[in-house]
């Protein structure tokens, strides 16, 4: 049973990171309540080495293998069990914590988050680019194996929460709010010009680089739009976006009968991971709850895909289905990471990813290894393309 009231196993993949931050910052507030298993990272052995000990893990994981021996000696002496390589994580995962937080950045995450499923226990879900790969396959080892699986984005938590105790038949449209980014504003031309730093700037939300930038160029919505077409099987044509630059409405599902419930809160992600944490229970956070007075007012626009065409070609790879979805974030990942680099221009991510779609892989993967395939293969691609652009 889920909730609150005796101590559950839970493991945190990608630990170090601001989801993984924000997650041990509550467990830290709740330590009767938990007992980790696993912590894992990439490659920080020194700062996942000492959450291990602060925490007092079972098992800390580098998924670069280089970094053990560091792991290693910053272990000595502890009792704490220490792994590394990619196949390690995985297998942290599979040890099956009563609740696994997946908060690894991108599709490496993927393997990891499926052998947390498969053990048929509750997966906390941050790393949306698991299934917005994974799509079908991901959805279907979770009807297999009985996981329960809870959105920790703090949109599709919203929507979760706004849908309990509702007969999903009775949805007409589920909305997905976005903050709109740093760039909300700008012109193309500035748009086109914007630097790294201007774009993991971003104006609601403190997260880490590759989900900022995301946010910037708007992707991050479309990868949360196939999340969401994933999550809550209402169609397609029932989601909707909308911009809300103030992240105080963090999603809202509209019932056939012109009722709307929305979930407001601030923009802390401590509050849509603590709904995880206690699901069907609830617990305390540090965030002060909402002073609507002092917010003033809410506001609404229709969003802008000219200047940001991400949402549409994320619709777009949902409506082709099979291997786009894949396709488009393995894509994405690539871009974003070369703009980072500073190696091509803000406009090129979306651009580029938007190229490799079009070329996309026939058919529709089957299994995990053919969702690597199909990723391994899109980032080939737009690696290629980038070098040939550049
Ligand atoms: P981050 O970059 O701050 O942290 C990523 C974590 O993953 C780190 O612990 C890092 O060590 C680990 N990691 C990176 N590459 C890895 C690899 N190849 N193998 C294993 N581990 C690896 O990212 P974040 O902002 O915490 O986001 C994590 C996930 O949560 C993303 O999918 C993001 O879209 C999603 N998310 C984040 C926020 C937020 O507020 N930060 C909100 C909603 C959803
Ligand atoms: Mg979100």
């Amino acid at each position: 049973m889920i909730g609150l009231g005796m101590t559950r196993t839970i493991t945190i993949l990608g630990a170090t990171g601001s989801v993984g931050a924000s997650t041990l910052d509550l467990v830290r507030r709740n330590r009767e309540n938990f007992s980790i298993l696993a912590l894992t990272a990439n490659g920080n052995a020194a700062q996942l080495a000492e959450l291990a000990r602060e925490f007092d893990a079972k098992l800390a994981v580098v998924a670069d293998e280089a970094c053990l021996p560091a792991l290693r000696e910053a272990l000595a002496g502890s009792g704490i069990e220490a792994a590394g390589g990619a196949a390690a994580v995985i297998e942290a995962a599979a040890r099956g914590a009563d609740i696994t937080m997946a908060a690894i950045v991108g599709c490496a995450g993927l393997a990891p988050t499926m052998a947390a499923i498969e053990c048929g226990k509750a997966v906390a879900l941050a790393n949306k680019e698991a299934l917005v790969s994974a799509g079908e396959v991901m959805t279907a080892a979770v009807k297999r194996t009985g996981a329960t699986l809870l959105p920790v984005d703090s949109e599709h938590n919203a929507i979760f929460q706004c849908l309990a105790g509702n007969d999903p038949a009775h949805v007409h449209a589920i909305t997905l709010t976005a903050s709109g980014g740093p760039f909300r504003e700008w012109d193309m031309a500035r748009i086109h010009r914007a630097t790294p730093a201007e774009a993991v700037k971003h104006p609601t939300w403190s997260m880490g680089a590759k989900i900022s930038v995301d946010s910037a160029t708007m992707m991050n919505k479309g990868l949360e739009f196939i999340e969401a077409y994933h999550l809550f099987p209402v169609g397609v044509e029932r989601l909707r976006i909308v911009i809300h630059p103030q992240s105080i409405v963090h999603s809202m599902v509209e019932y056939r009968d012109g009722s709307t419930l929305a979930q407001l809160g601030p923009s802390d992600m401590r509050v849509p991971i603590a709904s995880a944490l206690a699901w069907p229970a609830r617990m305390n956070t540090p965030c002060a709850p909402l002073d609507l007075a002092a917010i003033g007012s809410l506001s609404f626009f229709k969003p802008d895909e000219e200047r940001f065409p991400a949402t549409r070609v994320a619709r777009e790879a949902v409506i082709a289905g099979g291997a786009a979805p894949a396709v488009l974030n393995a894509a994405n990942e690539i871009a974003v990471a070369a703009f980072l680099a500073g190696q091509i221009a803000f406009t090129r991510i979306v651009q580029c990813a938007e190229d490799v779609l079009a070329r996309s892989l026939p058919g529709a993967p089957a299994s995990l290894e053919e969702v690597i395939a199909v990723d391994q293969e899109a980032r080939r691609r737009a690696a290629e393309m980038m070098e040939t652009a550049g």
